[in-house]
């Protein structure tokens, strides 16, 4: 096996690996990015509506609100620390991006425009606010390519379509990892002093979803099989407006331009759920509501989605009901949207500007994962007993600064303000850190699970189970979840799991990029985590930000202001779970400011 070595070792080249990258090597640091993408093609590329920071450059705005919003709308299960971390770095941190050359929309006299975006208020929850800085409806991908461009500039080292597929740890210390280079199937040892995690989401547990091919959670189920808790996994965000049955994400963006939600009557139905923000109330909050108008009967055509309206006319009708002064037309919906309209006009037939476009709720962002602190650094436990060497950021850990609901724009915030935090903290950690001899068996163990795979003579194929788990993880650990359909999706996974590891088989018996092999590894991970999303979920019972449970629909802040930590132990044929809710939700900002005080959340 060959072996790289260098100080600090990245998984992943999204926003959060790219930042990490950046500022670990301008802090003196040697780096290497390992990523099964090439960089650019990273699902932050596909990041449509904005980046929050209080810039206050269209209404008056201060960063406290923005973590005031941030703490509601992660329905008060967000670390109070970490939120304020967020919230001031934000506006550091875009202003920084701008410098990097990153090309914002532009205010007439020439500041970064902002947008409004769902959740995000001035003056703790008075009226909604301009926040969201964009670079038209392609935010993701300005970051992406001006971040790369850094590290290109930076000399950072990158080991494109390389696939991670272990973690090697000594003495409770991470000392490495294990690749397949994907263009020969070659196993390859990374080995570093600091290793960081930022390998993104798995959206590809459920049947519909906004996320790419590639958000199969490699990252989280490598740390979880190491004995690395995840934490907060029952807490999986639908987006409101993905395309109707395909899960393409339709941006927060449109509604924050005046688009509304409309039901099979012609209602603006989010009058009735959020009197006052309306179809900006946050996104928890709006998939129930199109749940519900579903469930009463209201979805169009009487199927089970509804109608998102940017047209001119209706949304200037609602703007001069609403006594606003603002006015749209086609062109400023085509300069503002454009690639939306793209979408849709391709893969729809339908010209927004014409047409209402038919969407429905879409499994779009983990709020959960490998468990942080604000230093970025991996915690062990709930006590936050630290892992020597291992970080993570971006969407693949839990700082917690989401909690229980991530704010739009927040995702793209955490990315460069906790991707630099884990990067400057790696290259401080390696400067004092002395080498770790790899251990002997390093790379074994998962190369005899990738002999195992290829070798499988079983009935199934990979993707049948890939399906049968995203249709009952839809089904069952969806917007809306009970004890009983929680309780049924736990037995399905155990039974595909059990077939997994009994009943595959594979066609490709090459070596060049064989993705029915990696694919077949990654179905892994995906159960993996969906296994742990579903049993986090069965254990907390009330219903609190994107966690909804129809059999105990309150919130219960007496019991469970608390962070869900979930172990597997056991061996990888028969798994077993510990879960661990002794950490409590950080409250500092609550111990000296009221208003931050769990309560009621209305919008
Ligand atoms: C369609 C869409 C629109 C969105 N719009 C917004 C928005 O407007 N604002 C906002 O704030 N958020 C938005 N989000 C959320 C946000 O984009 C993501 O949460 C964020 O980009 C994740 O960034 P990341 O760096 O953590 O991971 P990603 O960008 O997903 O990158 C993951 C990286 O890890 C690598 N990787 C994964 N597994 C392995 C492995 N086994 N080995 C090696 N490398 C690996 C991949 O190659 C990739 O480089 C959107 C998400 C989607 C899906």
């Amino acid at each position: 096996m060959q072996i790289h070595k260098h100080e600090v070792i990245i998984v992943g080249a999204g926003g959060a690996g790219l930042m990490a990258a950046l500022y670990a090597s301008k802090n003196g640091a040697d780096v290497a990015v390992v990523s099964k993408l090439y960089p650019t093609r990273s699902h932050t590329g596909a990041a449509q509506g904005g980046i929050g920071a209080a810039l206050g450059n269209l209404d008056e705005d201060q960063p406290i609100y923005h973590a005031y919003d941030t703490v509601k709308g992660g329905d008060y299960l967000a670390d109070q620390n970490a939120a304020l971390v967020l919230a001031e770095g934000a506006v550091e941190a875009v202003i920084e991006l701008e410098h990097m050359g990153l090309p914002f929309d532009r205010t007439p006299d020439g500041k970064i425009s902002q947008r409004r975006f769902g959740g995000h208020t001035r003056a703790f929850g008075k009226e909604l606010v301009r926040r969201a800085c964009h670079a038209a409806d392609r935010t993701g991908h300005m970051i992406l390519q001006t971040l790369y461009q850094n590290c290109i500039k930076q000399n950072v080292n990158f080991f494109d379509e390389f696939q991670v597929v272990d973690l090697i740890l000594r003495d409770g210390a991470a000392v490495g990892v294990v690749a397949v280079q994907l263009a020969t199937g070659d196993f390859h040892i990374f080995h570093g002093k600091a290793i960081i995690f930022a390998s993104g989401g798995w959206g590809r547990c459920w049947s519909v979803t906004s996320n790419a091919h590639s958000m199969t959670g490699d990252g989280a189920a490598i740390a979880l099989r190491r004995g690395i808790p995840m934490e907060d996994m029952e807490f999986f965000q639908f987006h409101p407006t993905g395309i109707y049955k395909m899960g393409i994400l339709i941006t927060e963006g449109v509604r924050g331009e005046g688009g509304v939600l409309i039901n099979n009557k012609g209602e603006r139905f989010m009058e009735r759920y959020a009197p006052s923000v309306k179809d900006l109330a946050s996104r928890d909050v709006v998939s129930r509501a199109i749940y519900d108008e579903i469930k009463a009967g209201n979805g169009i055509k009487g199927k089970d989605y509804v109608y998102l309206d940017v047209r001119p006319e209706t949304v200037n009708r609602y703007f001069a009901e609403e006594g606003r002064k603002e006015r749209i037309d086609a062109a400023t919906v085509e300069k503002k949207l454009p690639d939306i309209l793209d979408f849709c006009r391709t893969y729809l037939g339908i010209d927004p500007v014409r047409e209402p476009m038919p969407i429905q709720p879409t499994a779009h962002y983990a709020m959960g994962g490998i468990p942080t602190n604000v230093d970025a650094e991996v915690l062990a436990d709930a006590a936050g007993t630290v892992v020597r060497g291992l970080y993570a950021a971006g969407e693949t850990a839990c700082v917690s600064v989401h909690g229980a609901n991530r704010l739009g724009t927040n995702s793209l915030v955490d990315l460069i303000v906790f991707g630099r935090i884990s990067g400057i903290k790696a290259a401080q950690y390696v400067k004092t850190a002395e080498w770790q001899e790899l251990p002997a068996d390093a790379g074994k163990e998962i190369q005899a699970e990738f002999k195992r795979i290829r070798a499988s003579k079983g009935k199934t194929k990979p993707y049948e189970l890939r399906k049968a788990m995203q249709h009952t993880m839809m089904d069952n650990v969806g917007v809306y979840r009970t004890d009983a359909t929680i309780s049924k999706a736990i037995e399905d996974l155990k039974e595909l799991r059990h077939r997994f590891l009994t009943d595959i088989s594979i066609d490709d018996q090459g070596n060049r990029f064989n993705t029915d092999l990696m694919e077949a590894w990654e179905l892994g991970c995906l159960l993996d985590l969906a296994t742990v999303t579903a049993l986090s979920a069965r254990n907390r019972t009330e219903s609190r930000g994107a966690h909804s449970r129809d059999d105990y629909p309150q919130r219960d802040d007496a019991n469970w202001m608390v962070h869900t930590f979930i172990h597997q132990e056991g061996s990888a044929q028969e798994p077993s779970y510990r879960i661990d809710t002794s950490r409590k939700v950080d409250t500092s900002l609550a111990e000296k400011d009221e208003r931050f005080v769990a309560k009621k959340r209305v919008y």
